[in-house]
């Protein structure tokens, strides 16, 4: 059994292409921000953004390979996170070309950090009954209200905001789309603690806060087209493995973090530093990667768990193998999907519902990465490590490094299955959207949103 990705001829010329670009450009005495200004600048950190907005309009299963290709020859991936993620295609779609050289630049560049202001108390899978109100104020806007779950709001410099805009019209038409400075007076980001012992997310509560009316990306009540647009590369880049840190490093974007001014080869992953990519003819061993935090783990998918099996001599087991195998098949199906999108695409065509399709088969994925990753720990599996020092414990009492990422990872796994929207919303919208079913009764498209009941 092998997790090797057949390339494509085109695919292949790419990768060439981008080998002869790294052994050019790789240097690792570069500062973070030197290197991701080369890398995003040449279109190598968001290969599928279009070429008007720093990148080369690559499928999204090429986009994969170009990561996972950047990692495995030794440099350090693109800046990753909800910037590169959902708001540089959200720009790149809905944004003039002025925004786009002002937010997907520095977005490329790694220079900021995004987080998504999206989800409310009462507005989670009923999105469009936000609640958080923007009011024009001459060239600018006060924003007034409450987000949760945002994840990365801590370290944001900006926000994809969404707020009302109109509640004098039904709940889907008066909603706008901003790109919001999180780091002034009347935000206030509280951290929310997981049982990972992580605060991943945060609540945000936005009291008078101003944000110009050049930043309204999509124009005034036309918000829900552009939030569609994020949703949408949400799953799908969730469902592919895309968008995340691929690459093999350590930094993270953003004026908060810190890491523009360090080395860039010090934030590389240990073995890959060194300028690895000058040998651009090397044939990369994708196999050798090893995972990092619970995320990555969890993306880690058939290859990391058939390791461990080994290790702890599970792998001779008849259930243990069965669970692998179904495992390595979700990973294909999914691949294959990606290419059977690229080829339609290339056609000019679309498979609808296939970023629904493809972040419900992730939570497949998760779900039993989850319950094989237990099974395959045993008993270490109950122990978590919060700390350092814990993980240290952990490791000296098992003899295993890994013990401690796959509980990380299980106790994680509850979340992807419903950021971007849970199973059931992905449901709801393939039964609609892509099979014709009926929507649910409701008069919420006609009655204005200031009329609708409301929980708080
Ligand atoms: C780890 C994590 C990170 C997140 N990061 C962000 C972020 O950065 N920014 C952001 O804006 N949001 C973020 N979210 C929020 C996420 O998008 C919401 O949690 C999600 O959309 C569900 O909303 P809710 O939590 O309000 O649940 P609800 O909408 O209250 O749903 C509760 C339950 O009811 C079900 N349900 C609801 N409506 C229907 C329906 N019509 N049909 C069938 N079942 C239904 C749901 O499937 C769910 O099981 C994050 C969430 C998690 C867990």
């Amino acid at each position: 059994m092998t997790t090797e990705t057949t390339e494509t001829t085109g695919t292949a010329e790419l990768l060439g292409e981008l080998r002869a670009w790294l052994g050019d450009n790789w240097d690792p005495d570069l500062t973070v921000a030197e290197w991701w200004e080369r890398l995003g600048l040449a279109g190598w950190a968001a290969p599928g953004l279009p070429t008007n907005a720093y990148g080369k309009a690559m499928a999204r299963s090429d986009v994969v390979l170009v990561q996972q290709e950047i990692g495995a020859l030794g440099a350090l991936g693109p800046p990753a996170g909800l910037g590169l993620l959902l708001a540089a295609p959200t720009i790149a779609a809905h944004g003039t070309q002025e925004q786009i050289d002002h937010y997907v630049r520095d977005i490329v560049t790694g220079q900021k950090a995004w987080c998504q202001l999206f989800s409310e108390p009462q507005a989670g899978s009923d999105l469009a009954g936000l609640q958080t109100r923007a009011v024009r104020d001459g060239d600018e806007w006060i924003v007034n209200g409450q987000k949760v779950w945002t994840s990365g709001g801590q370290y944001a410099d900006l926000g994809m905001l969404l707020a009302r805009t109109d509640p004098e019209v039904p709940k889907h038409q008066g909603i706008s789309y901003f790109a919001f400075e999180m780091l002034q007076e009347g935000v206030d980001v509280r951290p929310l603690k997981e049982m990972t012992g992580h605060a991943l997310f945060n609540e945000v509560f936005i009291t008078d806060a101003r944000v110009a009316d050049s930043a309204l990306i999509g124009g005034v009540n036309n918000g829900w087209a552009a939030a569609n647009t994020t949703l949408m590369n949400e799953r799908a880049g969730l469902g592919s493995g895309g968008g995340s840190a691929a690459g093999g490093g350590l930094a993270q974007p953003g004026t908060v973090m810190g890491f523009l001014g360090k080395r860039v080869g010090d934030v590389v992953a240990p073995a890959a530093a060194g300028g690895a990519a000058k040998k651009s003819d090397e044939k990369s061993d994708r196999k050798t990667q090893q995972p990092g935090g619970a995320l990555s783990a969890l993306r880690g998918g058939a290859a990391m768990l058939i390791g461990l099996a080994r290790s702890r001599g599970v792998n001779t087991d008849a259930g243990v193998r069965q669970d692998l195998a179904r495992l390595y098949t979700l990973g294909e199906l999914g691949r294959f999907n990606g290419l059977r999108v690229k080829a339609v695409k290339e056609q000019g065509g679309d498979i609808p519902g296939m970023p629904n399709v493809a972040k419900l088969s992730m939570s497949q994925i998760v779900r039993l990465t989850r319950d094989l990753g237990l099974r395959i720990a045993g008993p270490a599996g109950m122990l978590h490590a919060y700390d350092s020092d814990d993980k240290a414990a952990l490791k000296h009492a098992t003899g295993d490094p890994f013990a401690g990422s796959i509980t990380e990872m299980a106790l994680f796994a509850q979340a992807p299955p419903i950021y971007g929207g849970t199973d059931q919303v992905q449901r709801n919208i393939i039964g609609e959207r892509v099979l014709g079913l009926p929507k649910e009764p409701s008069n919420d498209r006609v009655t204005p949103f200031s009329q609708l009941p409301k929980n708080a």
